[in-house]
């Protein structure tokens, strides 16, 4: 059996007559950047998410930057968020010449682990940025009092979770800003690059639109210096038609995860994703930790299962982040995380069969 890590076919054969549908509409109507089909799409993401303001973007990276922009981060300034994480999390804070500070993460959860962040505000941190990593949300009340408490701003990096719930609130609500990824592999993926950004405060949302159309307003009048980071219509209808659909692919992939707990239930090695009480994860990644995480990643290759390492190697080890002067041994749990977590295919489409067949390899690989 073949069982891909993600199988975006499947998916799009669901969708294809209403996509293609929007598709032309877009064409027809010859209006590419921006404009009413973008607002049509922002307007339901600001609903689906809970949030007064919705802004599209080209990406989940240019999100991120246009945060730090907007919230007036300046070079030098510190940024705190995880080791841990996509590379654009970290990479957005030295694009604008600030500074990422490394928090070490909760071995449990994966997430930026709030109790070590105090240790690392100095007088020059001016925000601090969590990520709701795999879908779970980190631990924001604890991040939110933190940030009260030495006036920080928080903008959450929700790429990999729209939709997700913290203690009844949603992800992207929380923070100052929001940010997400309409990456392909995200929970909901664009036919190709896309993102958005979030926030409650008018005059933030008002930057964040300016700043998306390298900082005009009115036309040809530039107070401030933005970028080009427009959502395409295509993006949007496309988005718009699975945004439709989202909640039931959320639900498709918790019922797979909880398949996969219940079938690793006695076998101790396998240790399944630890969940915090009172939220709603979507499972953009199922992650397990296993002992000889290598040869076991192998033994899941060799039986034609799409399995990946996220991530092999933490943000303080990047060579491009050597300047910042961490070492080797600085961060343990995210290095321990990146030697011994493994991804397991979790797309809603996902058959029984082929669960079992994941589950019956991955139990015989460990014990192995
Ligand atoms: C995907 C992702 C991003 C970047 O989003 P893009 O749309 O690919 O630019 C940022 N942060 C995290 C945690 C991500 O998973």
């Amino acid at each position: 059996m073949n069982v891909p890590l993600l199988d975006l076919k499947a998916q799009y054969a669901t969708i294809k007559g209403e996509v293609m549908a929007a598709v032309n509409e877009v064409f027809d109507s010859q209006y590419f950047i921006l404009g009413p089909k973008v607002g049509e799409f922002e307007c339901a993401c600001a609903v689906y998410i809970g949030v007064l303001y919705a802004v599209g973007v080209t990406s989940g990276s240019d999100a991120l930057i246009m945060a730090l922009m907007a919230l007036g981060i300046k070079p030098k300034d510190e940024v705190i968020t995880t080791p841990y994480t996509f590379f654009a999390t970290a990479g957005a804070i030295a694009r604008i010449g600030a500074v990422p500070v490394f928090v070490d993460i909760d071995p449990k959860t994966y997430n930026i682990d709030a109790s070590r962040i105090e240790k690392a505000i100095t007088k020059k941190t001016k925000a601090i940025i969590p990520v709701h990593l795999y879908g779970q949300c980190a631990d924001m009340d604890a991040i939110l009092a933190i940030a009260r408490k030495h006036k920080l701003h928080v903008i959450e990096d929700a790429a990999q979770a729209i939709g997700a719930k913290y203690k009844g609130r949603q992800a992207g609500t929380m923070g100052d800003i929001g940010c997400f990824s309409f990456f392909p592999s995200k929970n909901l993926g664009g036919a190709g690059d896309g993102g958005l950004v979030t926030c409650t405060s008018k005059e933030l949302f008002d930057t964040l639109v300016k700043l998306r159309n390298h900082g005009m307003h009115p036309k040809y009048y530039h107070a401030i210096v933005g970028g080009n980071f427009r959502l395409d219509a295509l993006q949007a209808v496309v988005l718009n038609v699975k945004l439709k659909h989202l909640d039931s692919w959320h639900e498709a992939r918790r019922a797979n995860a909880a398949f996969y707990n219940n079938a690793f239930k006695s076998t101790t090695e396998i240790t399944t994703p630890f969940m915090i009480s009172d939220c709603y994860s979507i499972y953009n990644q199922y992650v397990v930790r296993v002992p000889n995480r290598d040869k076991v990643l192998e033994k899941m290759k060799a039986a034609n299962i799409g399995v990946e390492v996220y991530y092999p190697v933490s943000l303080h080890m990047q060579e491009c982040f050597k300047y910042l002067g961490y070492h080797e041994g600085d961060f343990p749990e995210s290095e321990r995380a990146a030697r011994e977590t493994l991804a397991l295919p979790i797309y809603p489409e996902l058959t029984v069969e082929q669960k079992r067949y994941v589950a019956d390899t991955l139990i015989a690989a460990v014990k192995g």
